[in-house]
């Protein structure tokens, strides 16, 4: 095990506890490894790291078989309100953005990573824009975002950034730095796209040192760290962005707050797994089913989305390119 960092390069990286995995094909990726610490910048990082091609091929089709990304509430005829989670950190993101970006219209924007389009759309209600380009992978969402009339880019960004001849005035990447092998590389794509002091607007999920031991507790937060490669604090977030080219001009925690539950209690999902292992299929299924609907049951406002600091479940950042 002699990787190094993915934010400073530096070596040696310090092992804090064995990578949870929570389904098999996460356990087949990341079975083996732990989380480590940079000694160095403190970055939070998975040891050893798989390959792209493996990743590509687990997103591909693995990703969205377990209901991560709410895959099963996406609803054309309702959107954007067809998930209400989305559609209000679509707006609290849309409204942070509008209070950096200077006075003016006919704003180029892209989504990175776009899922199902909650982000532009918010982004077209907020500011005006000429131009809004998503960028998604997923066949499922690719298709919902060309229904909704957008211009659709079907690649992984370091695929088709370089190629693209737009000069964006805003770029966004929500929940999707944490799961790149090289965020260096991208962001570096990512600030080459942007129009001089152009902003990035960031979101990852927050997890501070003390969130890896004891373990939170929130609707929505996760309980596993699959199949993510980084994990942020404020401050690891800030240096990454930093040392990528980016001034920033904003970093806090966002959205719902966490609460933490007692390792004692995170060390007893095991019987239950092997509970779920005795049901009927169909039955865990329509278990999962219920969660994962509780989880999307939000209000047309929910103020929690839009409110900053504490120990809440996302880090939410906004940069300007240097
Ligand atoms: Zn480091």
């Amino acid at each position: 095990l002699n990787e190094a960092c993915l934010t400073c390069n530096s070596k040696p990286l310090r092992t804090i506890r064995p990578y949870r995995t929570r389904f098999p094909e996460g356990r087949a990726i990341f079975g083996g490894s732990t989380l480590n610490e940079c000694d160095s910048c403190g970055l939070v990082q998975v040891v050893p790291r798989p390959s792209q091609e493996v990743l590509d091929d687990y997103y591909r089709s693995d990703f969205r078989r377990h209901g991560y990304g709410g895959s099963d509430v996406a609803d054309l005829r309702r959107f954007p309100r067809d998930n209400l989670f989305y559609y209000n950190r679509g707006h609290s993101t849309a409204d942070l953005i509008a209070r950096h970006l200077a006075a003016g219209s006919d704003f180029e924007v892209a989504d990175v990573g776009a899922g199902y389009g909650h982000i532009l759309q918010a982004m077209g209600e907020r500011l005006s824009c000429s131009q809004r380009v998503a960028i998604e992978t997923s066949a499922e969402c690719v298709t919902f975002l060309e229904a909704g009339g957008l211009e659709v880019h079907a690649a992984p960004a370091e695929q088709v950034l370089d190629a693209m001849a737009n000069r964006f005035d805003v770029v966004t990447m929500t929940h999707v730095l944490e799961h790149l092998l090289d965020p260096r590389a991208v962001l570096g794509q990512i600030r080459a796209s942007l129009n001089d002091a152009g902003l990035l607007c960031v979101e990852v999920p927050n997890i501070p040192y003390e969130t890896l031991l004891r373990h939170p507790d929130h609707a929505w937060a996760p309980r596993c760290d699959e199949p993510h490669i980084t994990f942020f604090s404020r401050n690891t977030l800030t240096d990454l962005l930093e040392r990528c080219g980016f001034e920033v001009l904003f970093a806090d925690t966002a959205g719902p707050k966490y609460r933490l539950i007692s390792a004692l209690r995170f060390r007893l999902p095991k019987p239950k797994e092997t509970l779920v292992r005795m049901l009927p299929r169909s039955f865990f299924d329509f278990l999962r089913g219920l969660s994962a609907t509780a989880a999307v049951r939000v209000a047309e406002r929910e103020e929690c989305f839009f409110d900053y600091g504490g120990f809440r479940i996302w880090l939410r950042c906004i940069a300007r390119k240097r």
